[in-house]
This record gives C-alpha cells, sequence and structure tokens, in this order.
C-alpha cells in the first residue's frame, strides 16, 4: 500500500526533547484532520508511531480510491505550507513500491529563508546549535499561542454555558424560566437567550485581556473591564429593545473571565484560592470608591445608600464569598450540574445574600422572609416548599436577579474546576 508520514527536520541530536514532542503532537492532530477532511482513507490500525533519539516518527498506510498519489502529495504541501511552523515540518508520501512521490520543488531554508534549504545543509552554513536553539523557541512559542488561544475557547465557552444553564433552569422563583416570566412583565425567555448571545462576543476578549495583563496592581484592569463590560452592555440593549436582562451577570462574569486569564497566564492549573485572590485584587476598595456617593443612581447604589447592602461589587470585593461559601458546596454535593444540584444552589446562594434585586422592589422584612423560606426550602428539599417561593415572589412582585447572577457564576466556576481535573488546561 502507498503510505503517508510525518516526521521534523530537526538537525543534530537528539532529535526529540519535550517541546518537540508537544509540537509533533500537534502536528500529527492537525495532519490527521487533514486526512479525514479529505476523506483520504487512512489505516488507522496500522499506523506506526515512534518517538525516541532519533527524532518523532509517524508512519501510516492509506487506500488509493479516489485520489491520485500526485492529488494527495498536493494536499500534503498545502497542509506543510500552511501551517505556521510547517517548515520544520516533512509530511511525506510513498507509493505502493516504497519510492519517494516527490513534486521536484525545493524548500528555502528555515533559518535564513534566502537560500534552498539543501544549499545551506551543503555549505553548513547554520551551526547544530544555532538551528536547533532557533528551532525550540520557534516551537515553544507555537505551543504558548496554541495553548492560550484553546484556554480562552474554553472558558468562553463554559462562560456561554452557566448563564444559558442559569436562564433554562425551571422552575425559579420570581425569575424569568422556560415557563414563566416570574416577576418580571417586560422580559421572557427568548429575550435571555438573544441576549446572551448578544454579549458572547467579550468572553474570549475579557480572557485574553486577563492573560495580557502584567501590572501588579490589579485594581488598574478596572477601566479596560468595564470598556469591554460596557460593549457588552450596549449589545445587550440593543438586543433586547433596552431591558436590563444581564448587567449583573456581565459585570461578575467578565471579572471570572479576566481572572481566569490572569490565573493561566501564571499557572497551568485552577487554583481557587489564587481565582479568588485576583478577584479581590481587582475590587479591592470598590464599595467604598464606588457607592458611597449620595447622588447614585443605580439600582445598586440607591440599595446600598438606603440599606447598606454592598450587593455585586461587594459580593466581588470579597472574592465571590456567596458562590464560594455557600452556592458551590452545594453542586459539590451532588457531583454534578443538573436541576436538583442547580436548585439547591440557588437556594443556598439565596438564602445568604442580601439580594439588592429584592431590596429595590420591597424593604428588609420582605427580604428576610424571603430567605427564611429559602433556607426551609433547602433543609427540607421538596416541590411544597419550594413552591411557597414562587408564591411569595409573586405576592411581593419581586426577583432574586442578584442570586440567579451568583447561580451562573457559581456553575461557571464548577466547570472550570472539572475542565482543570479533565486536564483542559494543562498541555
Ligand atoms: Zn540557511
Amino acid at each position: 500500500m502507498p503510505s503517508l508520514s510525518l516526521s521534523l527536520n530537526v538537525p543534530g541530536f537528539p532529535k526529540s526533547n519535550s517541546t518537540v514532542g508537544s509540537f509533533f503532537r500537534s502536528c500529527l492532530r492537525d495532519l490527521k484532520n487533514t486526512f479525514v477532511a479529505h476523506r483520504i482513507d487512512i489505516h488507522e490500525k496500522e499506523a506506526i508511531e515512534i518517538c525516541d533519539t532519533a527524532g518523532d516518527f509517524y508512519l501510516i498506510p492509506f487506500s488509493i480510491d479516489d485520489f491520485g498519489l500526485n492529488e494527495i502529495k498536493q494536499i500534503c504541501e498545502d497542509f506543510e505550507e500552511n501551517h505556521p511552523l510547517g517548515r520544520f515540518v516533512d509530511v511525506d508520501l510513498n507509493d505502493q513500491q516504497g519510492n519517494t512521490v516527490s513534486s521536484g520543488k525545493s524548500k528555502l531554508c528555515f533559518f535564513c529563508r534566502e537560500k534552498p534549504a539543501i544549499e545551506c545543509r551543503r555549505e553548513n552554513a547554520h551551526s547544530f546549535d544555532e538551528l536547533r536553539t532557533f528551532m525550540f523557541s520557534e516551537m515553544a512559542v507555537f505551543l504558548g499561542c496554541q495553548r492560550k488561544k484553546q484556554i480562552i475557547k474554553k472558558l468562553a465557552s463554559l462562560a456561554q454555558q452557566a448563564i444559558l444553564a442559569e436562564i433554562a433552569l425551571t422552575p425559579k422563583p420570581g425569575l424569568v424560566d422556560r415557563h414563566s416570566s416570574g416577576s418580571h412583565s417586560d422580559m421572557n425567555y427568548q429575550m435571555f437567550v438573544d441576549s446572551t448571545e448578544a454579549i458572547s462576543f467579550g468572553f474570549d476578549e475579557l480572557v485574553r485581556e486577563g492573560f495580557a495583563f502584567q501590572n501588579d496592581d490589579l485594581t488598574k484592569a478596572l477601566p479596560r473591564l468595564r470598556d469591554i463590560g460596557l460593549q457588552m452592555e450596549s449589545a445587550m440593549f440593543e438586543a433586547t429593545g433596552n431591558v436590563n436582562t444581564q448587567k449583573g451577570v456581565i459585570f461578575l462574569m467578565g471579572l471570572s473571565l479576566f481572572a481566569c486569564g490572569k490565573l493561566f497566564s501564571q499557572s497551568d492549573r485552577f487554583q481557587v484560592g489564587e481565582f479568588r485572590n485576583i478577584i479581590r485584587g481587582i475590587c479591592k476598595d470598590m464599595v467604598r470608591n464606588e457607592m458611597g456617593n449620595p447622588s447614585g443612581k443605580s439600582h445598586g447604589e440607591k440599595v446600598f445608600l438606603k440599606y447598606g447592602f454592598s450587593g455585586a461589587r461587594g459580593e466581588a470585593e470579597s472574592g465571590f464569598a456567596t458562590v464560594f461559601d455557600f452556592g458551590l458546596p452545594e453542586i459539590i454535593q451532588e457531583k454534578q450540574l443538573n436541576d436538583e444540584s442547580m436548585t439547591k444552589c440557588l437556594l443556598a446562594i439565596a438564602a445568604n445574600n442580601n439580594d439588592t434585586n429584592i431590596l429595590f422592589r420591597s424593604n428588609t422584612e420582605v427580604l428576610n422572609r424571603f430567605k427564611n423560606l429559602c433556607r426551609i426550602a433547602l433543609d427540607d428539599f421538596n416541590p411544597a416548599n419550594y413552591d411557597a417561593l414562587a408564591d411569595v415572589c409573586k405576592q411581593e412582585n419581586i426577583s432574586p436577579g442578584g442570586s440567579a447572577d451568583l447561580l451562573a457564576v457559581t456553575t461557571f466556576v464548577w466547570s472550570v474546576i472539572q475542565a482543570d481535573k479533565q486536564k483542559h488546561f494543562t498541555f
């Protein structure tokens, strides 16, 4: 059978190390995808993969039905040309007799990029040390970029999943869910779905900002975070016809995504303590600096002036105390995300949260009654106790929107911890 092989042009000896090995595996993944995408009938079970000091090597036979060898050669050359470090890569093709199928093109030297590689080799134009240092550092940079890209993608999609999971959780007392708009006459389920789509462009941007942030003073991140947050808000208002569906979650999830980016720029593993430290660092003195103004206009500021409860800003300044002390333990206990674990998580948060969304529409007496009912519904988890919450929300026309935002953040943190356990952030 004809065969395809992958190897790397590593001059000198040994021809592999951990960087080269990782780079090789990354190329191999991409190359296999290319084969499958072009419907080349490779015989995966007969593949040979070797890694030793003579270099990383992969060889695979394939059937030649629809493709001529020259067409496949072209696909291999395109792969080398389109790969950012394709000049280090050799994808070779052999026919049924074992002869190399060559296109006759000569490659440029990957180091000087001036002369054909074969000439530089013949003339010993560059020393092995020089070539190897250059090559390993290019590979390391490439792998670092790939790692960053994958982490950003993963975190952005986990944020989206967490927000959608909170919205879809049904039933929820006073809140918009799939079957009811709760205490919100101006919102519905579809509006939340649309608004989530509208703000999602900001998720990967926020992680990227976290990766790039170098200042020791974390509070310096706030203007940039706000800038992205404001763009997300205006997209939200546009999608909802000027209804505030997700301002709170934009703030809290925005901080979380940025903090994750910062954390993974300096570590391979997710660490809860470090995550919380970064959040606390960014939001240091935020309540004092931003909420004492007697002409405060936002709901949160008005509630703070009247009752002294600091809402989402206070929660952020504490490093998400309610999320970690009350919400997360409920999901950890259930070991998975499902209706029950998320409902219990919401109850545990709401039983302990001085929700400014509730206070804005009522008073401390109603808030305390609601918190007590949440405590009862959590301690004795049954439909009757849970329904009692929906009733009080209806009577008092209140909605625990702040707690719902914290549920989304808790869900996100849980998912990041799971992804970390599954080595999604380790390369
Ligand atoms: Zn050269």
